[in-house]
Formats: structure tokens, C-alpha cells, sequence
């Protein structure tokens, strides 16, 4: 994917919006512009009827029934959904841990200490191995003591694209009456979803993960947990009262457009055309002097559009500017209070601090070319010998 003289290797921060969801979402915007919730006359009709649809097709794609679907704005607010809105129900039942993975996105990761400085909930991290799977042992030997209310974990991993097995985790979660959060967000691009073969509570979603709109996304909730779930937003009753406001029509039928896109495309070997775009970059770059490794997991545990490589004596974040404005990908780095933290993902799988500052997540995505490939890593080459050279 190339705007002007850009190619665009960033889809797991975000993927453009595919040109079927935008034509879906074009008609409400303008004509069909009515109150889905205004009841009593056809504008409403029409944007209610939309939405039903869009519900119906986020919910097939994940084999849940619409009724378990409500809308939010992204993941972060469905994680928020999960963490804060279960809170009196988990005191209810006496049990005041909840168990994340350190490699878990910011969301969840700041929600966990907000949680953790008010008094009475410990959050704690669970081991996971260098490939960044959770380490199923400790998670039994931890469950087992029978205080945990819940496990939050990413099925697929933002940074080193690390699916994790789900099945096996929910079995382990299950057995000692716990519930299982999955932050679903990555996970559609990267593999097909069952919340009832595979036995999770919850599940968070994002649209623009999966060429949808931004500012959209969904909360899986199971139906008889429904009831003990407390919104974080209190309105006019929307969404089974579970979360206030008027729902965007545009937004949710983008987001249920995108999901049967997706599906379509799953079918029609998606996963497969980005593995061998990303076995092609590893063969150009290979050809160059540069020094690099793989960071993560063997590509049978990995999500297919993502790449992690550590340069090995170079400043990612030098590297990402210096082929500007040629290839978009990113570091992982953040910036806090003026100081650039390297990934706590790479640190958390064991690289040390030098190797996370030298590493670069490259995501490849639906329009991304062989000819985008090959320049990239031409563009890689170029920036690499101006710095470095
Ligand atoms: N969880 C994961 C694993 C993510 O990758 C992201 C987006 N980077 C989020 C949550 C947040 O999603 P949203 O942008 O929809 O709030």
C-alpha cells in the first residue's frame, strides 16, 4: 500500500479503511441519517435496521449471537467495559485477583495499576516464555489457590504478533472457576474466532484493526454475565444498558461491513499472501550486510502480517526517521516524561535494553505489493548506510 511516495508496513497500529466497508458506510452518513434509537418513525427505522445488521455480522464472526455484542468506542473503552464494570461483582464472590500478562497492550497494562492503587484488587503479571506464550504451569499453579476472578490476556500479541492457545489457557481457567477476558484486537487478521469453542466470558474488538473505521470497536459479552457487568457509561439505556449514548450508525455498519469483508478475504487466502510477502522481506534483507534477527515467535505461533527485527547495533527510532517519508513502521518505543522507554514487549521476552532500542515492528497488510516489499527494504538499505555507512 503506497500513498505518493509512502509505503505503509504500520497495519497493526492501524489498517486503511478497505473501499467495500466505505461504500456500505456512505448511505448513512447522508440519507439514512435518522436516530437508530428514535422509534417512532422511519429515519429511525432504517439506521435501527442497519445496525442489527452490522451487530449480526460482528457477531458471526467471532460464532457469538448478536444479543452478547455491545458496541463501544474501540477496544481500550471494551477493555475499560471488563476491568472497571466487573469490579462489585468479583468483590461479590471474594476473589481480589485478577491475572494479566506483562506483554498486554497499554490499556490494559495502566488499567491494571489504576486498579491496583485502589485498595483491595491485586493484579498480577503471569510468566511467559521467550516467544511470548503464557507459561500454562504457572497459570495452574497460580488458579489453583482459587482467589482469581479473572485472566485478561491478548489473543495475539500487538508488538511480536505471539498467538497464544487459547483453547488450552480456557481449560486451565475454566477448571478453577475463574472468568477468561480475551483482548481479541489484533486477533481476526491473524486467526478464526469461536468464543464458544473456545470458552471465554469476554471478548474485546477493534474495527480499524480489521480495515474498519476507527473509533469503533465491541465488548463480547456472555449473556449470563450480562447482568453482572455495570456500564461505564450511564445513558438513555442503549446496548442492553450496558453502555449509554446514541449509537453511530456509520460507524457500526463499517465495523460490521469490515467483519464480513474480512471473512471473505480469510477464505480467499489472506493470511497466506502476507506470509509470503514477509518471507520475501526476509529474503531481501538478507541479501544486504545489514545485521539483523527475528524477534518472537516461529511463524506457526505468529500472526501472519507481523514482523519484528532487531537491527543489531542501530537506534530504531534514528532508522524510522531517516526513511522518512518513505516506509511507515514503528518501534514500540514510548515517550515518558521525555524519555524514550525501548518496548516493555521486547524486554518482557528478554531482549536486552540495547536490543529492544534496535528493533522495529514492520506489519504488512491487504494492499501491500511485492513491488512495495522490495522498495521498502531498498529504503531500509539507503537509510541504513546514510547512518551507519
Ligand atoms: N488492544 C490491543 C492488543 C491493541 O493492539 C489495541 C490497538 N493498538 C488496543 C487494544 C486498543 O484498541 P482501540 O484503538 O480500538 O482502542
Amino acid at each position: 500500500m503506497r500513498i505518493g511516495k509512502s509505503i505503509y508496513l504500520d497495519h497493526q497500529s492501524t489498517t486503511p479503511v478497505d473501499p467495500q466497508v466505505k461504500l456500505e458506510m456512505e448511505p448513512y452518513l447522508s440519507d439514512i441519517f435518522g436516530n437508530p434509537h428514535s422509534s417512532e418513525h422511519s429515519f429511525g427505522w432504517g439506521a435501527s435496521k442497519a445496525i442489527d445488521k452490522a451487530r449480526a455480522d460482528v457477531a458471526d464472526l467471532i460464532g457469538a449471537d448478536p444479543d452478547e455484542i455491545i458496541f463501544t468506542s474501540g477496544a481500550t473503552e471494551a477493555n475499560n467495559l471488563v476491568l472497571f464494570g466487573l469490579l462489585d461483582y468479583f468483590k461479590s464472590f471474594g476473589r481480589r485477583k485478577l491475572l494479566i500478562s506483562p506483554i498486554e497492550h497499554k490499556s490494559v497494562i495502566n488499567l491494571a495499576n489504576e486498579i491496583n492503587s485502589r485498595k483491595n484488587f491485586e493484579f498480577n503479571y503471569l510468566d511467559i516464555d521467550d516467544n511470548g506464550q503464557i507459561k500454562e504451569d504457572q497459570l495452574e499453579f497460580i488458579l489453583e489457590k482459587r482467589d482469581v476472578s479473572l485472566v485478561s490476556i491478548s489473543a495475539v500479541n500487538n508488538e511480536i504478533g505471539t498467538i497464544q492457545n487459547i483453547e488450552n489457557i480456557s481449560s486451565i481457567v475454566r477448571k478453577y472457576g475463574a472468568l477468561l477476558h480475551m483482548d481479541a484486537s489484533q486477533a481476526p487478521c491473524a486467526m478464526d474466532l469461536d468464543v464458544n469453542e473456545f470458552n471465554v466470558d469476554l471478548m474485546s474488538l477493534s474495527a480499524h484493526k480489521i480495515y474498519g473505521p476507527k473509533g469503533i470497536g465491541a465488548l463480547y459479552v456472555r449473556r449470563d454475565l450480562q447482568q453482572k457487568l455495570k456500564p461505564l457509561i450511564i445513558g438513555g439505556g442503549q446496548e442492553n444498558n450496558l453502555r449509554g449514548g446514541t449509537l453511530p450508525t456509520h460507524q457500526c455498519v463499517g465495523f460490521g461491513a469490515a467483519a464480513r469483508v474480512l471473512k471473505a478475504h480469510t477464505a480467499s487466502g489472506e493470511r497466506e499472501r502476507l506470509r509470503v510477502l514477509k518471507a520475501l522481506f526476509l529474503s531481501e534483507l538478507a541479501k544486504s550486510d545489514i545485521n539483523f534477527a527475528i524477534n518472537g515467535p516461529p511463524e506457526s505461533q505468529r500472526h501472519p502480517g507481523n514482523l519484528n527485527v532487531c537491527f543489531h547495533g542501530c537506534v530504531a527510532q534514528d532508522l524510522l526517521m531517516a526513511m522518512q517519508p518513505y516506509v511507515a513502521a514503528s518501534s514500540g518505543s514510548a515517550c515518558n516524561s521525555g524519555v524514550v522507554e525501548p518496548s516493555y514487549v521486547l524486554r518482557a521476552i528478554g531482549l536486552s535494553e540495547d536490543e529492544a532500542r534496535a528493533s522495529v515492528r514492520f506489519s504488512v497488510g491487504r494492499y501491500t505489493t511485492e513491488e512495495d516489499i522490495v522498495t521498502a527494504v531498498g529504503h531500509i538499505k539507503s537509510a541504513f548506510s546514510s547512518l551507519y555507512g
